[in-house]
Order: structure tokens, then C-alpha cells, then sequence
């Protein structure tokens, strides 16, 4: 069964951290929809006023933050004494698990263009231990054919494998470049979320070519096992997300992410008193 478009979500501008411009994609609101992913920020300038204030030394628990970067350059460091930048084609994929700090500062470059996502941890892991995975551009597999160039960051695609796996939610996350006109498609695991993120060009996704969906718009799909999409005249470029949703509860207080109430302010206490890195 192909899946259908459920939801076009375009977003809004916000400023976060001490000052970056970026949209936010996804966020709070889109939070039951996009189960297991809870935010999607996209980045995408040509003027380094817009991010270089970056995002200064601050907590994370609960959730892992997968930063990918097609064009740019992200100096970040954080508690367990991890230290390096993020460049073209690199991936950052952060387990927060149980708590860490870091900062994540974006250095001047011709074009920033990239995308933060936040993967939600399940309840049983969301005080797993902190880990963080260094992908480098070498590390990503390319897989070429049928007009479509594939980053495949992680999981797995026609057979080959992605630089990780996930050790907690399996999401896939590949970065697809069509020619114009092509046609991909993609066959997809049923019961599972999927979305993109639409980079540059236009796309349509309903078989038939009908309409073009452009850039700057994340495409929410129904549930089915094949995904169908065609680059309008200039191509497109979008980033692909597909994992099984938690159907846990969720209680939200800005960087940290659990299960309850309690457990937020729990977290918030521990920021407060200074023992939430264990
Ligand atoms: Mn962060």
C-alpha cells in the first residue's frame, strides 16, 4: 500500500540558544503526529549573523540529538569531555540519556545548512548512559541509482548498511538527492512513522506527479510499505526520517524530555542543586 501525504507542516522562524535564527519544523505541537520524533530545526543561511552567537554550554536528558550537516561548521564540546566540529556531510549523534552538557557553536561558512533533529528516548532508556557518536562524512555510505543519490546516516538501505544503527529507537535517516524528473521509490517498514524534510527543488509524492511539494516543508505520510516520490524540473533534496513511534507519555520542559511531571522537575531540581551530571 503507498503511503499518502498526511500532513504538510511548513513551520515557523525562532530565535533559540543565545541567538541562532533557524525554523523549527516540528516541534511541541506536532508532538503525537510525529511519534518517536519530537523536533525537527532546520538551518539554512548564508549570513553568520544568523547563528554564530550559537548555543552556549546548556543540559539535555531524555532525548538524543542527532545533528546533521550539509554545508557548515558546528564546534561543540561537552561534559564527557568530547570536543570537534561538525562539517560538511558529518553527522552528531548525542544520546543525552541520562544528562549532559554541552554547547554547540556554529562558525562562520559561505552556506549553513543543516538540520537538528531530536529522537525521543524510550521510558525504560531514558536514563541510559550518555553516549556520543562522531560521524564523519567518509563514514556516511553513498548509494547511487535510478536518478537518486543516497546518504544513508543510519539504519539500512537496499542493503546497505548506514554508519549507525541506533541503539534505542532504530530510526533511519538517509539524505536523498534526485535529477530532475526522477522517480524513486522506496519500499517502507508498515507501522512506522515517516517523514522528510524537503532541502532544496520540489517533489511530489502521490505516484501521479500532480503536485509539487517545495523546499522548506516537512511531508507527514499515512502508513503503508512503499513510498513514491518524483523531482520536479530542478531536482530535490530532501532527508528522510522513519522510525516506530513509543506511544509513551511525555511531559517537555525545553531541553530535557520525560515521561512525567515529576521526572522534569526532578531533572530541573538536580540542574538547581547542581548533581544532575551522574
Ligand atoms: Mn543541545
Amino acid at each position: 500500500m503507498p503511503r499518502t501525504i498526511r500532513e504538510i507542516v511548513t513551520g515557523s522562524t525562532q530565535y533559540d540558544g543565545a541567538g541562532v535564527k533557524l525554523v523549527r519544523v516540528i516541534g511541541h505541537a506536532n508532538v503525537k503526529e510525529f511519534d518517536p520524533f519530537l523536533m525537527l530545526d532546520a538551518f539554512d543561511s548564508n549570513d553568520p549573523a544568523d547563528y554564530v552567537k550559537g548555543f552556549p554550554w546548556h543540559p539535555h536528558r531524555g532525548i538524543e540529538t542527532v545533528t546533521y550537516l550539509i554545508h557548515g561548521n558546528i564546534e561543540h564540546g561537552d561534559s564527557l569531555g568530547n570536543k570537534g566540529a561538525i562539517l560538511d556531510g558529518c553527522c552528531q549523534w548525542m544520546t543525552a540519556g541520562k544528562g549532559i552538557l554541552h554547547q554547540e557553536m556554529p562558525q562562520s561558512a559561505q552556506r549553513m545548512l543543516g538540520v537538528q533533529l531530536w529522537l525521543n528516548l524510550p521510558k525504560a532508556e531514558k536514563m541510559t548512559e550518555p553516549q556520543y557518536r562522531d560521524i564523519r562524512a567518509e563514514a556516511v555510505p553513498l548509494v547511487r541509482g535510478d536518478g537518486a543519490e543516497v546518504h544513508v546516516i543510519s539504519g539500512t538501505y537496499r542493503g546497505v548498511s548506514g554508519a549507525v544503527q541506533g541503539d534505542y529507537v532504530k530510526a533511519l535517516f538517509l539524505d536523498v538527492t534526485l535529477l530532475p524528473h526522477a522517480k524513486w521509490e522506496f519500499a517502507t517498514e508498515t507501522g512506522t512513522t515517516l517523514f522528510l524534510y524537503i532541502v532544496e527543488g520540489e517533489a511530489s509524492f502521490d505516484g501521479t506527479s500532480g503536485v509539487f511539494i517545495p523546499a522548506r516543508r516537512a511531508v507527514l505520510f499515512n502508513d503503508g510499505d512503499q513510498l513514491f516520490a518524483q523531482a520536479g524540473e530542478s531536482g530535490a533534496r530532501f532527508l528522510l526520517f522513519c522510525g516506530k513511534p513509543l506511544k509513551e507519555p511525555i511531559a517537555w520542559g525545553g531541553p530535557i524530555v520525560m515521561n512525567t511531571q515529576e521526572e522534569l522537575e526532578q531533572a530541573f531540581r538536580e540542574l538547581r542543586n547542581g548533581t544532575f551530571i551522574r
